[in-house]
């Protein structure tokens, strides 16, 4: 028998399956998906089992070893690989390291429970110890077929054991031994009354009550006091306090809640579209209780790390296993939590994106929140939305999904409509609270009132009505840096990085020029390289601008800012949230991360500068991105005390501004209509490619020879055309867009294949439009 391997090496030239031959000794019981050390040129590497036949013409090694009893990747990773391979050609080995958790490319072994042995095969029976374990080792492996029968008629549990001990982080304890001999005791009476009252206490805590590790080793030496390690987690440390909330569901809450309840068995996507602050949190809950108890595991997805505290903080009252997955963690807290959620049957864990990933047997229920937000695109490297792969997920274990949004994507409304998601609505926020009051306000009329400040005056005044009120104010400017790039005023020259075709940024703190594309920079200058003036200023705001001048209008306000410049410390999203959530601030000012999800009662004012920015950004979908990113912002405001919202802007004229203080419905047929005429998803399916190469003719003509080898294969294709940024990294780009019912992806990333080898032009495919 041979089996087809993938090696745990990512490079182009190894991107294949390689086969090798299985060893009499482990035919049988060597299965797919398990990993195995393989010779690899004069190397021994770790490869991947992906296949087994009975085949092949190319063999001529064979396995040296198999590192598993029960295999590493198992159906449900089967499942997703299969899926990601349709997304865009990527290396095996990639796609690998996308659904196995980094956790389990780490050395680790198994280990077999068994509540009842006389439920065990007489055969096997001495294997297992006094505890009924039985660590499980390589040469074990001849009985997996029994091991694997009893674990389906679940009489066995098989345990992961992760061993890289310098990750395992273990704290000392010790114990009072009665029976110690030590005849100088009398000296330490007060440390045997501390262990009066505990059977053991941990080193740390016996050196905070002021005990000499001299003492302690001592003790140790004449056995009063017996050592031992204990394995210890690090959890990360939160600083919000635990909220706990009396809350009667309303009707439309019970009967959603009732609805998921009847179908947690079902293979079910449910789309929960309630307006903001309608209470779908409290939704959540009450299925995840329900889950819980039935003995299962949950997964939260959250779109931003900004949102996990505040939903740890929601959950912590109703559920014991809680634990987070997410980028913030450092790598020994990942690791700890990652381990926790292996051994908890029963646990809750809210994660960003890549946790859609996270291995988890018992999975009972996933929640996406905010299912309509962007970042649950992955964009680079091995593509996916986690919405699919947590559609897959549920599929595979049986169980359903709850998407949900005040705003729900074009999709997931659409497919609801078709009645493929069960729509549930929740209409109404609790208390009968009305949705903030939106003012539109023209920032062309400021001016001609001789207004030259970014803030109009009806914001400003609001604000300091609020503030008086010892109320809260949230205010959203969609751009980050200080001022986006600078210009010559006198003959209007733009500095643009030398290798992109793109204006560099302007940053005041370091007082550079910088290209946001590849790094490029340099000091900033008054004079003009063009026409030699000292006239070169900057133009456009960026949000510490605007937190600058607000700090002039406003002196005693206590003012906040979150952005990606100040959350790139660890635990610091938490901080400013927590910071705001107490009252310690009376204005937080941030980009679109303070516009989803968050609930503070106390905000009665949403500003938001410059509402029409993001229709200017080139995108398909730029309509939908302003509409969803101003209608979650306004839904900030009045969550708790009546609100209200103001929208500045030059141009508000545009539908999905004016639609923010309408129905969802009322942009929804709109979108639909514009994707109608796009003639794009839902109604078609798009996916673009991108063709670059220094040499613009040649990226030109590779592009039109794809288009043609790609029509021939009877899709339509629009372009050539220039991408957005014309010229990258000193790349010429050029994209071309695919439409279309039914493809099929291996034939068209093929055919990118033969052209890429061909040309050595640098060609990708993007699995949806608006990346490039
Ligand atoms: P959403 O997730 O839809 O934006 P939340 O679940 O955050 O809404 O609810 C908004 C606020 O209203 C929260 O502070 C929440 O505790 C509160 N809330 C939700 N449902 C109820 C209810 N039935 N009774 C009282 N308060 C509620
Ligand atoms: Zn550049």
């Amino acid at each position: 028998m041979y089996a087809k391997i993938i090696v745990d090496i990512s490079h182009h030239e190894v991107n294949q399956l390689f086969d090798y031959i299985i060893p009499s000794a482990m035919e049988g019981f060597l299965e797919k998906g398990s990993r195995v050390y393989v010779p690899f040129g004069a190397q021994k590497r770790l490869g991947f089992v992906m296949e087994i036949t009975d085949k092949s013409d190319e063999a001529t090694k064979e396995i040296i070893s198999c590192l598993d009893i029960v295999p590493t990747l198992d159906d449900e990773h089967f499942l997703m690989i299969e899926h990601l391979k349709l997304q865009g050609p990527s290396l095996y080995h990639e796609l690998l390291k996308t659904v196995i958790n980094p956790e389990l490319f780490i050395t680790y072994s198994k280990e077999v429970y068994a509540k009842d042995l006389t439920l065990i095969d007489e055969e096997l029976r001495p294997f297992f110890n006094r505890k009924n374990i039985w660590k499980l080792k390589t040469k074990d492996q001849i009985y997996q077929h029994k091991l694997a029968r009893l674990k389906r008629l679940k009489i066995i549990e098989i345990r992961t054991i992760t061993k890289q001990k310098s990750d395992v982080k273990t704290e000392t304890y010790y114990t009072f031994n009665q029976l110690h001999t030590y005849p100088r005791m009398n000296q330490y009476e007060h440390i045997k009354d501390l262990f009066h009252h505990h059977q053991e206490c941990s080193k740390k805590a016996l050196l905070e009550q002021g005990i000499s590790s001299s003492t302690l080793n001592t003790l140790t030496k004449h056995h009063v006091l017996i050592p031992h390690e204990r394995e210890v987690f690090r959890d990360p440390k939160h600083i919000f306090h635990e909220l706990e909330k009396k809350i009667t569901l309303t009707h439309e809450q019970e009967d959603a809640v009732a609805k998921i309840e009847s179908s947690l068995d079902l293979r079910k996507t449910f789309l929960l579209k309630g307006i903001t602050g309608s209470g779908k949190t409290e939704v959540y809950i009450e299925a995840i209780k329900k889950v819980i108890h039935n003995n299962q595991q949950v997964l939260l997805l959250v779109p931003e790390i900004t949102l996990i505290a505040p939903m740890l903080q929601r959950l912590q009252p109703h559920v014991l296993n809680l634990f987070t997955y997410h980028s913030g963690l450092s790598k020994g807290e990942r690791f700890d939590q990652y381990r926790q959620i292996q051994k908890s049957e029963t646990c809750v864990v809210v994660g960003t994106r890549s946790a859609i990933f996270l291995n988890m047997e018992h999975l009972g229920l996933i929640i996406m929140d905010e299912e309509h937000d962007e970042s649950y695109q992955q964009t680079e490297g091995v593509m996916y939305h986690a919405r699919d792969i947590a559609k897959l997920r549920a599929e595979y274990h049986h169980m359903p999904l709850i998407l949900g949004s005040a705003t729900p994507s074009i999709m997931s409304m659409y497919l609801s409509e078709q009645k493929t998601y069960e729509l549930l609505e929740l209409t109404k926020r609790p208390f009968e609270l009305q949705l903030p009051f939106v003012h539109y306000v023209d920032m062309k009329e400021e001016l001609k009132q001789k207004n030259t400040t970014i803030f109009s005056r009806k914001l400003l005044s609001s604000i300091l009505d609020r503030l008086e009120k010892k109320e809260q104010v949230m205010l959203l400017y969609n751009r980050k840096g200080y001022a986006p790039f600078v210009m010559c005023r006198s003959c209007g020259e733009v500095p643009k990085c030398p290798h992109c075709d793109i204006s560099l940024t302007y940053y005041k703190e370091k007082d550079i020029l910088k290209c946001h594309y590849c790094g490029y920079e340099k000091p900033f200058s008054k004079t003009c390289d063009e026409c030699q003036e000292d006239k070169v200023k900057e133009v456009g705001v960026g949000i510490e601008y605007i937190e600058s001048t607000l700090k002039k209008a406003i002196p005693h306000a206590r003012i906040l800012r979150l952005d990606q410049n100040v959350t790139k410390t660890k635990h610091s999203h938490e901080k400013i949230w927590h910071t705001f959530a107490t009252e310690q601030a009376d204005i937080l000012l941030g980009t679109q991360m303070i516009a989803k999800g968050l609930d503070f009662p106390k905000v009665t004012l949403m500003g938001i500068l410059m509402a029409d920015l993001s229709l200017k950004v080139p995108s398909y979908h730029a309509s939908e991105k302003t509409y969803m990113l101003l209608s979650q912002a306004s839904g900030r405001s009045g969550r708790f005390l009546p609100g209200e919202t103001i929208i500045q802007g030059y141009n508000l004229s545009h539908f999905a501004i004016q639609a923010v203080d309408k129905p969802y419905e009322t942009f929804y047929k709109e979108a639909l209509y514009e994707r109608k005429i796009q003639d794009i998803e839902p109604f078609k399916k798009t996916a673009q490619i991108l063709i670059q190469d220094q040499g613009f003719l040649k990226a030109y003509q590779t592009a039109f020879l794809l288009k043609k080898k790609l029509q021939a294969l009877g899709i339509m294709i629009l372009g050539p055309s220039l991408a957005l940024i014309k010229r990258l990294k000193d790349m010429h780009r050029f994209t071309i867009t695919l439409k279309y019912q039914q493809i099929n992806p291996k034939e068209v990333f093929d055919t990118i294949d033969v052209l890429k080898k061909q040309t050595s032009v640098d060609i990708r495919f993007y699995p949806i439009i608006d990346l490039v």
